[in-house]
């Protein structure tokens, strides 16, 4: 990553003596930790307890195509984000989706938006692969890769000999790490510390942080690549919508890289997935279903049809600063809701707070 004056030149590889760190969770922002204090010399090792990298920024297989059913796409404004992104050029692409109508519930268009220079970028060929790519050492050694640990859920943290020791899921124990990072969503991160009986002085302010959960619908058309018909519904590809019950739809097999076969992915709006958030998923298909039928005007049954309920979807109310860090206990965390709610808000809390750790 080429970060300016603060970036700590990169020594590779880490010494046997280099600080040990462990991050839990390998979302962009886990990641974007581990690469820049990798560069800097230190031994990161991520814990992950899904079975890939990628966090929210997530790819779901289906029979009919990939289906990307967190982050739909982001947006650059940040100009170290830009500048990471360019180590890795070949895997984003522009979607050409970056004018979005907003629709009623019958589906009439309320007004247009979309910022022109704010281009809308997808990784390819899903959008886990960005995560994916910056996981793995560049090809010309300039950037070490990071050790992660898939399937292993971290359940509970205790310093033993002056150094932490992470209990995972299976009962096995990590140790030896110089520092922890905890790079999952706030309302995880205080279960983790609370689990761990540790209490440092800004636990309170994570508190105070909200994010909404996102009811996802995927919905595949294979009847739609049929001789004669290019695709089902509207001729647009992305909307928002003042439905109640959903707040976003999109032409999934639009995006550059991905499978024709005619896919939408659906996102329930977060008062909707408040107050549905626990009902069962085929109740949750039928009513987004029909919602959908209504703005889109698509009306035929669906080849396929899933949700995915995210509890900890789009930050409401965030933090206000990138990261919290602890100097006594060594113990830090970062992730998107420190800053906002997009994908470049977890790069950014994650690079900052790599920074400063490294600085120290
Ligand atoms: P995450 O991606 O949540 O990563 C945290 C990781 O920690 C996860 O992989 C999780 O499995 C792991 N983890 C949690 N607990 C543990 C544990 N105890 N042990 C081990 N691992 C653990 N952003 C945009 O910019 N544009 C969009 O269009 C957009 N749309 C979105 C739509 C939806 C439905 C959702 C859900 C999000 C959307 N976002 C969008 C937000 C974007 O996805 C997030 O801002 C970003 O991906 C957050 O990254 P993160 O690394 O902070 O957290």
């Amino acid at each position: 990553l080429k970060l300016g004056n603060r970036m700590p030149r990169p020594k590779k590889p880490s010494s046997p003596k280099a600080p040990q760190v462990a991050i839990i969770g390998a979302g962009i922002a886990g990641i974007a930790c581990a690469r820049t204090l990798a560069q800097a010399g230190m031994h990161v090792t991520v814990f992950e307890k899904s079975r890939g990298c990628g966090g929210r920024m997530s790819t779901r297989r289906s029979p009919f195509g990939d289906f990307d059913h967190g982050a739909q796409y982001f947006t650059m404004r940040d100009p170290r984000f830009e500048a990471a992104l360019a180590t890795t050029a070949g895997t984003i692409k522009r979607w050409s989706a970056n004018t979005v109508r907003v629709m009623d519930a019958n589906g009439q268009v309320l007004a247009t938006t979309g910022r022109p220079n704010d281009a809308h970028w997808v990784p390819v060929p899903g959008m886990n692969a960005l995560v994916k790519a910056w996981a793995t050492p560049l090809q010309d050694g300039s950037i070490p890769g990071c050790d992660v640990k898939l399937q292993t859920r971290v359940t509970q943290l205790e310093k033993v000999n002056g150094k932490w020791c992470l209990q995972v899921e299976n009962g096995e124990q990590q140790q030896g790490f110089d520092h922890v990072v905890l790079a999952i969503p706030s309302a995880q991160a205080q279960t983790l510390l609370a689990d761990s009986g540790l209490m440092p002085d800004w636990q309170s302010k994570i508190a105070d942080v909200l994010v909404d959960p996102c009811w996802t619908l995927m919905l595949a058309y294979p009847q739609a690549s049929q001789p004669g018909l290019s695709h089902l519904g509207p001729h647009w590809n992305v909307a928002r919508s003042t439905h109640h019950r959903i707040s976003w739809v999109a032409r999934e097999s639009s995006k550059p890289g991905r499978s024709a076969i005619e896919r939408w992915t659906v996102q329930a709006s977060p008062q909707w997935s408040q107050e549905h958030v626990d009902d069962a998923p085929d109740r949750v298909i039928a009513k987004l279903t029909k919602a959908f039928g209504e703005i889109t005007g698509i009306r035929v049954t669906p080849s396929h049809a899933e949700v995915h309920r995210w509890l900890y979807a789009q930050t409401r109310r965030p933090l206000g600063q990138p990261f919290l860090h602890d100097a006594t206990q060594q113990v830090s965390v970062c992730g998107d809701w420190c800053l906002g709610n997009r994908v470049e808000n977890g790069f950014i809390s994650g690079l900052e707070l790599a920074l400063a750790i490294a600085e120290a």
